[in-house]
């Protein structure tokens, strides 16, 4: 983890409970406080132990944070913090798309705002895609819910398009709460309620978008997901988060891609590798079979004979297809022995045995073992 873990901001270890990261984050943001604390770098302090218990604090958030990891995490929120305060938004909603099972999420967001207008949040959207797309690439079309600029006002939340100085705040966006505590007074900052900080209020309020400027859509979206791609991989498709203030650009959409297993290849970086049962006999004599690749294409592959359990045998190009270089596919060989075998079967091993035993076997300690254990018999 990174310095600027969460964890380590507020001074907590990893596996703390609910309790002792709000006391952490009450003793710390106590001691940095801008109104208390003068020391230089104080006021960024406070806002990253904020930041750090917005999402500590919240459950949801923290699973997410915990999985994800510091830097994809942030990442993934980028542009959306605004401010100090609480940082991540009062998001959340979680609905399932048809067939994908998609899980779409909000990230950032709301909380509290600088006067002026505010980029739109990020949002970030996990797709499940099956191991065949992965190798080879496809184009999906997915259903995003988002928010976009409201058509009948152009985004500006006034039927005329002119806005005026919002009168409570004067046009900063901000309100000053005064509140007396032990420690002195705080003064908050907190965001105007008439205009929702945006300094701003409609000349005459949008009757569509009811003054916010965005009307909540949803649209399908064509993704191409490259060949190559990995879970926890991201696409970002820019401008498809939500929707900017009047004259500030929207937010970004994040796909994270999710790979589910496939029930005869595994991925190895570039490669894919699958298994070939042979009989012993097989195994002894080497044979031809026939590959099944991942999209379903048959392939001679030759077992050479006198192959060893778990042997690789390439198959050049035929793993993951990304661009310029693609990966192998590696089938590895598994002798099975057979449970049960006929009286004629039965006799050609005790045949193979016995001729093991006058030397012409594997050879080694191994036979020798072999060997005497049959002569007692
Ligand atoms: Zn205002
Ligand atoms: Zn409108």
């Amino acid at each position: 983890m990174s310095a600027g873990d969460y964890y380590d901001t507020l001074c907590v270890p990893r596996n703390a409970d609910e309790k002792e990261i709000k006391k952490a984050y009450r003793n710390l943001a106590r001691k940095y406080h801008p109104d208390v604390c003068k020391e230089p770098g104080a006021e960024d302090k406070f806002k990253k132990i904020n930041e750090a218990y917005s999402v500590l604090s919240d459950a949801q958030k923290k699973a997410q944070y915990d999985n994800m990891g510091h830097e994809t995490f942030t990442n993934a929120s980028k542009g959306s913090y605004t401010g100090g305060g609480s940082g991540f938004g009062n998001g959340g909603f979680y609905s399932d798309f048809s067939g994908f099972g998609d899980i779409f999420d909000f990230f950032g967001g709301g909380g509290h705002r600088r006067s002026g207008p505010q980029p739109g949040a990020d949002l970030l959207m996990r797709i499940q895609i099956r191991l065949e797309d992965a190798v080879a690439g496809i184009d999906r079309e997915i259903e995003v819910m988002h928010s976009e600029p409201c058509a009948t006002c152009s985004g500006s939340g006034s039927e005329t398009k002119r806005l005026n100085v919002c009168p409570r705040c004067g046009g900063s966006g901000q309100m000053r709460q005064a509140t007396n505590s032990p420690f002195g007074q705080f003064v908050r900052m907190s965001t105007c309620t008439q205009c929702g900080g945006r300094g701003k209020i409609p000349e005459k309020t949008c009757h569509e978008c009811h003054g916010s400027g965005h009307n909540r859509v949803k649209r399908k979206v064509s993704v191409h997901i490259p060949a190559g791609i990995d879970s926890g991989m991201r696409l970002r498709m820019e401008g498809y988060g939500e929707a900017g203030d009047y004259g500030a650009p929207n937010g970004d959409l994040f796909l994270e891609v999710y790979v589910m297993p496939h029930e005869r290849f595994i991925r190895s970086g570039d490669n894919l590798e699958t298994v070939i049962e042979v009989s012993p006999a097989q195994a002894v004599l080497g044979t031809d079979v026939e590959i099944e690749t991942i999209d379903k294409r048959h392939i001679d592959l030759k077992i050479p004979a006198g192959v060893q359990y778990n042997m690789a045998l390439k198959i050049a190009g035929e793993g993951v297809k990304r661009r310029g270089k693609p990966g192998d596919l590696l089938v590895r060989v598994k002798i099975v022995t057979p449970k049960s075998v006929s009286s004629e079967q039965k006799e050609l091993y005790q045949k193979i045995i016995e001729l093991e035993g006058k030397g012409g076997g594997v050879g080694g300690f191994f036979s020798g073992i072999m060997g005497k254990k049959k002569g007692k018999k």
